[in-house]
């Protein structure tokens, strides 16, 4: 009867550590095409050969506020409230994976949240959910593309605190560029992806790359996935002072883009798109350094297990 109602509580814990992610709306495809995947077989299908004419596949992807841009700094408004760079800890039984992507190297996992403030100055909560790689960078600064550029794309929630309905856009995404220099040592979290007996990371800390980071200077706009569907709802973070990656692990991005078919130049960065009019921000992120603050969601379920265990304990004193 204990040993039922224990796993009842561990159950019970799974089911409210889901999160519940705030979904992206519906792509929409041009009459004829149905769907759209990455190929070069079906005229339906994209790739880097035909970028500028993801537009003919799905509508979206000629919409006016489409993503990566050319940031130029000169034009940027100051913005008066900061996003703050502060990842929890990951917790010891989470893992990242390599996702099987054919046109990126990427890594997904659950972590924890940033909050961050959309354009009307309202701040949500958005976890990390998965970070890739693009090279060279997708975003220009001043017209200057770097080496390579990392998103960490991060999803909003709908829980006690905030409603997906509120929120218009459902993703922040982090860029950050990096340069080649003679003098980098290899990022550790770069390397199982190139290592094929190992397909997990356990040690990366979210935080590495901004601890790193000496200027945390940002780019801040109202954007687009720089894939098909082409979403327009990602709350865009590029930060423009480039980390240093080693000439060998940038190398191995590049050859791993290796297929003339569909990586033209051996790049898989979109094009960068009309700024239509759209504010540019700029300011300067805070980093907290790592803490070691609760998940929201573990409160609620600890509340409920301390509530089913103090049950227990009642029944055995019965
Ligand atoms: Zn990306």
């Amino acid at each position: 009867m204990i040993l039922a109602l224990i796993l009842l509580i561990c159950a019970f814990d799974s089911v409210l550590a889901q999160r519940t992610y705030c979904q992206l709306p519906d792509p929409i495809f041009n009459d004829g095409v149905k769907n759209s995947t990455w190929g070069d077989t079906d005229p339906s299908d994209w790739n880097y050969l035909n970028s500028n004419d993801w537009k003919s596949k799905v509508v979206t992807c000629g919409a006016s506020f489409q993503s990566p841009i050319n940031i130029i700094t000169t034009a940027a408004t100051k913005e008066s409230t900061f996003p703050a760079i502060n990842y929890i800890l990951k917790s010891s039984t989470k893992n990242y994976f390599e996702a099987q992507r054919d046109y990126t190297k990427e890594l997904e996992g659950e972590y924890d949240f940033i909050t961050a403030y959309d354009l009307s100055n309202s701040q949500y909560k958005y976890y990390a959910r998965q970070f890739h790689i693009h090279t060279p960078s997708e975003h220009q600064v001043d017209g200057k593309n770097f080496d390579l550029e990392v998103h960490f794309v991060h999803q909003a929630v709908e829980d006690g605190e905030q409603s997906c309905n509120d929120i218009r856009n459902k993703l922040t995404v982090f860029g950050l560029l990096f340069q080649q220099s003679n003098t980098a040592s290899d990022y550790e979290v770069f390397k199982p992806w190139f290592d094929d007996t190992v397909n997990r990371v356990t040690s990366f800390d979210m935080n590495d790359f901004f601890q790193k980071m000496t200027d945390k200077t940002y780019y801040h706009y109202t954007g687009s996935l720089t894939t098909i569907p082409c979403s327009q709802t990602v709350n865009w973070y590029v930060f423009t002072s480039p980390l240093p990656i080693s000439k060998s692990q940038f190398k191995q991005f590049q050859d791993f883009l290796d297929n003339d078919d569909f990586f033209p130049n051996k790049a898989n960065n979109r094009p960068v798109q009309n700024l239509n009019g759209r504010t540019l921000y700029k300011g300067t992120a805070s980093f907290n350094g790592v803490t070691s603050l609760p998940v929201i969601e573990a409160s609620w379920s600890s509340i409920i297990q301390m509530a089913l265990l103090l049950l227990v304990q009642l029944m055995i004193t019965i």
